[in-house]
């Protein structure tokens, strides 16, 4: 038997909740194999004691009956994940007061759309907010925003946020050529994630607005173990098949111990121009989703050519005085009922 032939049989066992297996998130710390024992070790951040007895079950699952392992023994360090903040109005990024992490499972819900005309609503409440986009593989905020200036670094090496429309912004979209691919997996996104939120001048926020790139991977877990999140928003459309995802996302954060703010149904209907509405992605799957999940329904956002339109030329909708534009509305009203949630 061999630590390498361990580590391979290790692959299989997923952090609770998560895509991403222990051995390529970098938890198993060290593997030995001696005549008639193997040891594993692992080292977790977290703070709910079920997730070490979890990772405990799947690793004797795993490797148990292997021939030649002879006696398993797990050894598990548990370290605590960075402090919940809520109630206290603290992060654990210094300067600022909230984290509010917005996600869906699935791509193409609106998610990018969503944090960016959130983050803008919720500036207009007074609020000082930043949106950080984690989502490394197909950053969207450069365009959204209408900027691809290149962030400097303050005397502290500190990367200093790009300021636009009143926001203060950090996206691989800033780093990146214009049409260069995004090749960042496993350590390098990790590393990437933590650099973000760690090492970028934030300063003086009420809120910084996550925007999570789809599913439960490596940037999800990254998150959660480098900063504590106050609370996640997830954005679904009506239909079954971003209801399954958004499910999925619901229970990451549980696993985590995020609590959930509530769910944002987008592209909820089309209204035309004689004011009927029509369901394009079915009718009500978001309120009855959020019944269901026993969790709050935050805001339904029209389907609206204006939004998108918005969103590619880098003036968001929610720039758009709410009394001429419904969807800003929309967005505005979300904004207010978030912000009472999470009061700074
Ligand atoms: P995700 O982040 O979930 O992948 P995006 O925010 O990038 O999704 O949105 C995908 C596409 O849908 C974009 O072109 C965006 O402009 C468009 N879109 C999102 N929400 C709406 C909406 N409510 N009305 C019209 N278009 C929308």
């Amino acid at each position: 038997m061999t630590p390498d032939f361990i580590r391979d049989a290790l692959r299989q066992v997923k952090y609770p909740g998560f895509s991403r297996d222990i051995v390529s998130f970098g938890l198993v710390k060290d593997v030995t194999c001696t005549p008639g024992q193997t040891t594993v070790k692992i080292e977790i951040q977290t703070r709910d004691p079920k997730i070490p007895e979890e990772i405990f079950r799947a690793c004797h699952a795993a490797l148990d009956n292997l021939p030649d392992v002879g006696s398993v023994k797990i050894d598990i360090d548990v370290k605590d994940a960075p402090a919940a903040a809520s109630g206290t109005g603290k992060s654990s990024i210094p300067g600022v007061k909230r984290i509010i992490a917005v996600a869906s499972c699935k791509g193409g819900v609106g998610k990018s759309t969503v944090a960016a005309n959130l983050a803008i609503a919720l500036a207009a409440t007074g609020a000082k907010v930043g949106l950080c986009d984690c989502d490394l593989y197909g950053p969207s905020v450069a365009q959204m925003f209408g900027t691809r200036e290149r962030p400097n670094a303050n005397e502290q090496d500190e990367i200093i946020p790009i300021e636009a429309h009143g926001l203060k912004l950090m996206s691989m979209g800033f780093l990146l050529e214009d049409s260069s691919p995004v090749i960042v997996r496993g350590p390098m996104a990790t590393r990437y994630t933590q650099q973000f939120l760690r090492q970028v001048a934030w300063e003086n926020l009420d809120y910084l607005i996550l925007d999570l790139p789809p599913g439960t991977g490596d940037i999800q877990l990254t998150i959660v173990q480098t900063v504590s999140v106050d609370g996640a928003v997830i954005v679904t459309t009506p239909q079954e098949v971003a209801l399954i995802d958004a499910r999925k996302a619901v229970a990451m954060f549980a696993k985590v111990n995020v609590p959930i703010l509530g769910l944002i149904e987008n592209m909820s209907w089309f209204e035309c121009d004689a004011g009927k509405r029509y369901h394009l992605f079915g009718d009500g799957g978001g309120v009855r989703e959020a019944a269901t999940m026993r969790v709050p329904l935050l805001g339904q956002i029209p389907i609206d050519v204006e939004t998108r339109q918005r969103g590619d030329s880098g003036a968001p909708v929610a720039l758009v005085d709410p009394s001429l534009s419904k969807v800003s509305a929309a967005f505005h009203h979300t904004a207010t009922t978030l912000r009472a949630k999470l009061p700074v």
